[in-house]
């Protein structure tokens, strides 16, 4: 007898089915929250977080912000915190995403100052108490915080033309978190390094940045069975999936202290020590010659100088591009 989706699952009415599919939706000028006409774009990036890195704009001549699509390689200039380039579409009414939204809004603030104002000791080990960020009120702002980065996840699929679920709704509204969802946080060893190197060469380094959206199909019926993306905030890398068949919230902060596993995209912390390095040396001889970083690359007896600095200092040359 033929195995069918009712006999696998006998106890699920087609109401729980239905909540356990994604589906497309295009809200069509209305506010996901509440339905209301949508006049508001919510920032991708807390502009609170842009400020603190790149400044209150215009960023133009020596403080150009350039975006980058790493998908296409197209590069973009951004004019200030407030481009529409660093926002999703308009998909919330003021009231959702001004009042209703600013205690979570002011929750994750305080957690981003908390990382800018304790960066030197948190790239040594990053290791973040919701106590040294909140004080004695930390499960309460935690609860706050988490639905910031919900909101942020529920504009994500409501600006990529996906139905946000009800059960965040419900949270953002006070209730439980979303069943359907998991967070995580990890730590980029490498952006670690760039930054430490960075900050030694300019005094400060800022970087956010949003992943492509990742979706898992059913390669027999195409149906979308889960979604997943990540949004950077220098080398710290929040990271969301969406899957309607979890039973249960995956909380990283659910013991009050953020504890994100170091990863490397390279083949570990030998590689990306090797990167300050590279960053290091190419600092040193902008500073001698004058030549930025491209002439640098591009002129063979520079580039060459270049090689040989590396090499005395790791016994490696430069990576290959
Ligand atoms: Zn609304």
């Amino acid at each position: 007898m033929p195995v069918t989706q009712a006999a696998r699952e006998p106890r699920l009415g087609r109401e729980d089915m239905r909540r356990r599919t994604i589906r497309k939706l295009n809200y069509a000028g209305r506010c996901w929250w509440c339905g209301a006409p949508a006049s508001s774009a919510e920032h991708k990036y807390k502009k609170s977080d842009l400020v603190r890195d790149f400044g209150r704009g215009p960023y133009t001549g020596q403080s150009t912000l350039n975006w980058n699509d790493l998908t296409s390689g197209a590069q973009r200039p951004v004019q200030g915190p407030n481009s529409g380039r660093v926002k999703f579409g308009k998909s919330m009414c003021a009231r959702c995403n001004n009042e209703r939204s600013r205690p979570f809004d002011l929750a994750y603030a305080q957690f981003s100052d908390f990382i800018g104002a304790n960066q030197p000791e948190l790239l040594r080990r990053p290791i973040i108490a919701l106590a040294d960020v909140y004080g004695p009120e930390w499960p309460s702002r935690r609860d706050l915080l988490l639905r910031y980065y919900t909101k942020h996840v529920c504009c994500r699929l409501a600006d990529e033309g996906f139905e946000v679920p009800a059960d965040a709704i419900a949270f953002l509204n006070g209730g439980p978190p979303p069943t359907c969802m998991a967070f995580d946080f990890t730590v980029f060893g490498e952006w670690v390094v760039i930054t430490e190197a960075m900050v030694e060469r300019d005094g400060h380094f800022g970087f956010v940045g949003m992943s492509e959206l990742w979706t898992s199909q059913s390669a027999r019926t195409r149906v979308v069975e889960a979604l997943e993306g990540s949004l950077f905030y220098r080398w710290l890398h929040f990271h969301w999936l969406y899957d309607p068949s979890l039973r249960g919230f995956e909380d990283p902060f659910a013991s009050g202290t953020l504890a994100p596993a170091i990863k490397y995209a390279g083949s570990g912390p030998e590689e990306a020590d090797q990167l300050g390095v590279v960053i290091r040396a190419f600092s040193e001889l902008e500073t001698e010659t004058g030549c930025d970083a491209d002439q640098i690359t591009n002129d063979p007896a520079l580039r060459a100088r270049l090689e040989q600095l590396v090499l005395s200092r790791t016994g490696r040359g430069l990576p290959n591009p």
